[in-house]
């Protein structure tokens, strides 16, 4: 997504954009995009700075934490970023006569991205000693340990 400063014509202009993106490894999650992040929202103009307001919509898939399973996702998030041609702190340098909002964006996009994605919240993930997917079939192994009569007992319980 880029712009030419000359086609921000107004002060505040409503604008909206999509951004290309190739697949991404994030803290080891393949995450591979279905379409271009949407932007919708807005920029402003200064003397010597632009500020991008607005919201993104991406779409991908990835691995569930839990079971593995590959999972489609939609994340939306919020920006706010200022491009100035002397940036300061965490503020985005100006330069030349365009902007290019790409990896900004992808920044954003994976401080925003949850530590641990589910394919859904009550993902019942993976048997530990058998290896199946416990949201496609249940399995005769007990996940608690056998060595206190005690939990026997919890078990029937919970049988
Ligand atoms: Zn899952
Ligand atoms: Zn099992």
């Amino acid at each position: 997504m880029k712009i030419l400063l000359k086609n921000i014509t107004e002060n505040l202009m409503n604008y909206e954009g999509s951004i290309e993106c190739d697949n991404l490894i994030n803290n080891g999650d393949e995450i591979d995009f279905i379409e271009p992040m949407k932007f919708i929202g807005t920029l402003k103009k200064g003397m010597d700075f632009v500020e991008i307001s607005g919201k993104v919509i991406s779409k991908f898939t990835t691995n569930c934490h839990l079971c593995g399973e590959k999972t489609e996702k939609e994340l939306e998030f919020e920006i706010f970023e200022t491009y100035r041609r002397e940036p300061g702190e965490e503020e985005y340098p100006l330069v030349g006569d365009e902007i290019d909002f790409d990896d900004m964006i992808l920044e954003n996009f994976r401080l925003n991205l949850p530590v641990k994605i589910l394919c859904k919240d009550d993902c019942k993930g993976i048997c530990t000693k058998c290896g199946k997917n416990l949201n496609v079939e249940k399995c005769n192994c007990s996940n608690i340990e056998k060595t206190n009569p005690a939990f026997d007992v919890l078990n029937k319980l919970i049988k």
